[in-house]
């Protein structure tokens, strides 16, 4: 579209800051402003002591956007989040030599209700983002009650058998990474590596785009 068509669009649906609704250029590179994006604090370079590994505090704008991505159908912003992804990913070499990404999925209860499934879209733009193959490894088989109100060792008892394999022979041997939103307590992404492992992928590691500090 030519910049003048965009400008004159943009005078009838002017686009709007995802994170705090203030106006953007019509020509804006980013669906965030300059200082929502400044707000977001990124988690600097560590030692990777788990297979996890987030990108993003949970809190201030990006606890906002990551909620309005999920439960507002703000899917576009999947291409805003991307990059923080990719920045952890640069930085650890051994998540570096997964061969296939993959994702947490929802099940399927869930995706009718809100009728995209966030970490999908997030994983397959950070995929292409770092040009490794996005595969749809994982599906849920059980809905688990909310893991809000459970400490550590409910969650992991909760999700215990919550995923299958959608086809062994496509993950088999391939070292995996598994691509979430939030990260609490791993417990979620433990036992989708264990259920990885036990059809037969090779090395499986995590990123998330970000980290939730339970208090
Ligand atoms: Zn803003």
């Amino acid at each position: 579209m030519s910049p003048r068509f965009l400008a004159i669009l943009n005078l009838f649906y002017p686009l709007r800051c995802a994170a705090c609704g203030k106006d953007l250029a019509y020509d804006s590179p980013s669906r965030i402003c300059a200082p929502c994006l400044a707000s977001i604090q990124e988690i600097p370079p560590h030692p990777r002591p788990a297979f996890v590994r987030s990108s993003l505090r949970y809190e201030g704008t990006a606890k906002d956007l990551i909620h309005k991505f999920k439960y507002s159908g703000k899917d576009y912003l999947a291409g805003s989040f991307a990059p923080y992804l990719k920045r952890v990913w640069l930085q650890d070499d051994e998540m570096k030599t997964a061969d296939v990404i993959a994702c947490v999925p929802s099940h399927p209860a869930r995706l009718r209700d809100r009728g995209f499934n966030p970490s999908v879209a997030l994983a397959r733009e950070f995929a292409q983002a770092v040009e490794k193959p996005y595969i749809p490894a994982l599906e849920r088989v059980r809905n688990t009650p909310s893991q809000t109100e459970l400490g550590r060792e409910e969650r992991a008892r909760n999700m215990e058998g919550a995923f299958r394999v959608i086809d062994p022979a496509i993950i088999r041997g391939k070292r995996t990474l598994l691509v979430d939103d939030v990260c609490t307590t791993g417990s979620t992404l433990s036992e989708c590596a264990r259920t990885l492992r036990r059809a037969g992928s090779g090395e499986v590691f995590a990123l998330t785009l970000a980290l939730q500090n339970l208090v």
